[in-house]
């Protein structure tokens, strides 16, 4: 490999809320580029047109500067190598998959999405291997531009080849060999004229000088994909390193997931989590520092880091050990400016006058407001008590009540914007779709997010609680009610 000067990236889709694990793999680009004086840069990767969006986008570099991962070049910051959102770069991964065609690196694919259902269909009953047929390949040259002339819609597949072994050398992992036999034709470019992943993620490490590429180990499987991009093109290809995916902290291991563990930075924030404390404990999922040593700030890691360092055990993402390290960096704050954290977060003037047009009607002395208002700063709710019981209204069973919970969480999920009017028309549907009383449903939901049965109005206070607390909270409201008994069976 040549010397070239060390660039990095972190890579996001913003197709969601901003994840613990970009944010885990944009510390490792982060801390290997600043170790090497190289560059990191911010891309976003929003080619899924059906799932891209831009307040996502946003989200994910509030929370990356707020980590204090900044990119040297980016979206918002520019650079020399822009745009840095795919969205804007159609015209370049055109023009490099027509490219690969001229090479006949690549070629015109004109089977219909009918033709490639039943081949589905054909392999699964012969029982052979799944996967284009490569029926397309052999069109010549001349029949393939006489097609597209025409205006018949095609994709464009890269030729991989036919034998042999794939050999990827993996920085952490050693040599990883896969046989040619169970490599697809990829498609580059879908008949849309959008590439796919592998085409725009290929060609823009490659335009914007990326020498090492590191990302998590989901995307071992595409590597051999990306390796024969770069061979097509006759480019050098990066370094590649794949970092141990965040897992769940239960007997599963299995990747993080929302289930399991809130997974957007946005909670952490809002938690009371500091972005150090959340840093040196991403740190700590893939890194060790050495004589047991698990405090330790960005500028430290930067200094000791190395892949020798990095071990590729499934880190377990450990809620417990995450808020221990927090308090020890608490611990270090002055009162001075712990009480400006405190403040800043949640105890501040801004925050206050949203809560307290809904608690007024209620206050009979001043204090009373913080009776009252204690759920919108708390962050976990305890549902073991006798409000907690009116979680489960009567003559309903604990697991109706999970399912209606689990439909909220997934439609807050969802929800494009989370205002009151949504979350009022939300809570009418699902009561409505059940054929239940509207009590059945507001007051759980009501103790599921406030913990409490008599609360300021609902609709108000989950707007004012934030999206993210609130599903949050309906979550552990679900886990308790999991634990609750099955009512007796009839008879
Ligand atoms: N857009 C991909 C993601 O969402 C990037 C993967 C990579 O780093 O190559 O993670």
């Amino acid at each position: 490999m040549t010397n070239r000067p060390v660039r990095t990236r972190i890579a996001p889709s913003p197709t969601g809320d901003p994840h613990v694990g970009t944010a885990y793999i944009a510390l490792f680009n982060y801390v290997f580029a600043k170790q090497h004086g190289g560059q990191f840069l911010l891309r976003i990767e929003d080619t899924d047109q059906a799932r891209a969006r831009r307040d996502s986008e946003k989200a994910i570099m509030d929370s990356l500067h707020w980590l204090g991962l900044s990119w040297d070049e980016g979206p918002d910051v520019g650079g020399p190598c822009g745009p840095y959102r795919q969205s804007e770069r159609r015209d370049i991964y055109e023009k490099h998959a027509m490219e690969l065609l001229e090479k006949g690196e690549a070629y015109r694919c004109f089977c219909t999405n009918e033709r490639l259902n039943q081949l589905r269909v054909y392999q699964k009953a012969a029982n052979t291997p799944p996967g284009y047929d490569r029926l397309c390949r052999n069109l010549d040259r001349e029949e393939s531009d006489r097609r597209a002339a025409a205006g018949e819609p095609f994709v464009i597949r890269l030729k991989m080849p036919l034998e042999g072994d794939s050999v990827m050398v993996d920085q952490l992992r050693g040599q990883i060999v896969r046989s040619y036999r169970e490599l697809d034709d990829q498609v580059l470019l879908k008949s849309d004229s959008f590439p796919t992943y592998h085409l725009a993620n290929v060609v823009d490490d490659h335009l914007m000088g990326i020498t090492h590429v590191i990302r998590a180990e989901e995307w071992i499987p595409s590597t051999p994909k990306h390796i024969r991009l770069y061979e097509a093109f006759g480019w050098e290809a990066p370094q590649w390193i794949h970092m141990p995916l965040l897992r769940n902290p239960d007997k599963t291991r299995s990747k993080i997931s929302k289930r399991k563990n809130p997974v957007s930075l946005l909670f952490y924030k809002e938690y009371g989590v500091l972005p150090e404390a959340l840093v040196n404990f991403l740190a700590l999922m893939g890194f060790s520092f050495g004589n047991d040593v698990e405090k330790f700030t960005l500028p430290e890691m930067i200094q000791a880091f190395s892949f020798e360092k990095v071990s590729l055990g499934g880190p377990v993402f450990d809620l417990e050990k995450l808020v221990w390290l927090n308090g020890l960096y608490l611990r270090e704050m002055t009162p001075q400016s712990l009480l400006d954290a405190v403040q800043s977060l949640w105890l501040n003037r801004d925050y206050f006058e949203k809560i307290m047009p809904l608690v007024h009607e209620r206050m009979r002395t001043l204090t009373d407001f913080v009776d009252l208002s204690t759920f919108f700063f708390n962050c976990q709710l305890d549902y073991a008590t006798e409000d907690g019981k009116q979680l489960v209204p009567k003559g309903r069973t604990p697991a109706e009540m999970v399912a209606l919970f689990e439909e909220l969480v997934e439609a807050i999920d969802g929800m494009e914007d989370y205002t009151v009017e949504n979350l009022e028309a939300l809570l009418r549907r699902v009561t409505e779709s059940r054929g239940w009383k509207t009590k059945d449903v507001f007051m759980p939901v009501r103790v599921g997010v406030t913990g409490r049965k008599a609360t300021p109005p609902l609709f108000e206070s989950m707007f004012i609680v934030g999206r993210e607390r609130t599903r949050v909270r309906l979550r552990q409201a679900m886990n308790h009610l999991k634990t609750l008994p099955a009512p007796p069976a009839a008879g």
